[in-house]
């Protein structure tokens, strides 16, 4: 988010076919939680070309890449990692370290999120290995509970920029408007 330190999110591995929602889910929940950025395989272009148009209609600042090597991501990365695992610490033990390395030393963080299986050298190289309940669960959950952890809520009040379109919040039905009128017409979005 905008005057902290950078938060980046990194899928390590994509299988097309099976793994496109999720892959998908995964760039759109660091959206929306406050990340600044989430990093690709680049065999995910699909995902890529869907959370650019959402971050088009919706609104930034927030950037996809695609590299050739996630794990180079992981080893090459100037700051801390987490990694997401079930088998990690629980994230409500480690969150005030985490925390205090941003706030106090200003460090990045990259996240990382599985798909098929983690090789063994991901865990070593990772600042901690955190898991969200100790139970199998889905990377789009884990995903979220975490960057909710760390930003401690405030990524709920995030301001977006560039937007076409805000949605008007509602208790019932749905209202999306262009971002910089006053009023619009009720779409289906
Ligand atoms: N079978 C894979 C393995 O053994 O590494 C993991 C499959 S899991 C559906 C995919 C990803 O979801 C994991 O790599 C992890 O990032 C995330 N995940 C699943 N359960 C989690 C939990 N309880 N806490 C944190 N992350 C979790």
């Amino acid at each position: 988010m905008q005057g902290e330190p950078e938060v980046a999110v990194v899928r390590l591995a994509h299988r097309p076919g099976r793994d496109d929602r999720m892959t998908t889910h995964v760039g759109l929940t660091a959206r929306a939680l406050g990340a600044d950025r989430v990093i690709y395989p680049d065999n995910a272009d699909q995902s890529r070309q869907t959370v650019e148009d959402i971050t088009g209609r919706f609104g930034g600042p927030f950037e996809v890449e695609l590299v050739e090597s996630t794990k180079s991501v992981v080893r090459n990365w100037d700051g801390n990692v987490a990694h997401l695992t079930m088998y990690g610490e629980r994230v409500q033990d480690v969150e005030d370290e985490i925390r205090a390395s941003r706030d106090e030393d200003d460090e990045p963080l990259l996240v990382v999120v599985g798909s098929e299986k983690v090789p063994f050298d991901i865990y070593e190289a990772a600042d901690w290995n955190v898991a969200v309940t100790n139970q199998p669960h889905s990377e789009v959950a884990g995903l979220a509970v975490f960057l909710d952890h760390v930003f401690d809520g405030r990524e709920l009040d995030r301001e977006w920029e560039d937007a076409e379109s805000t949605v008007v919040p509602k208790a019932t039905g749905k209202k999306v408007v262009p971002a910089d009128g006053e009023d619009g017409n009720p779409t289906d979005e």
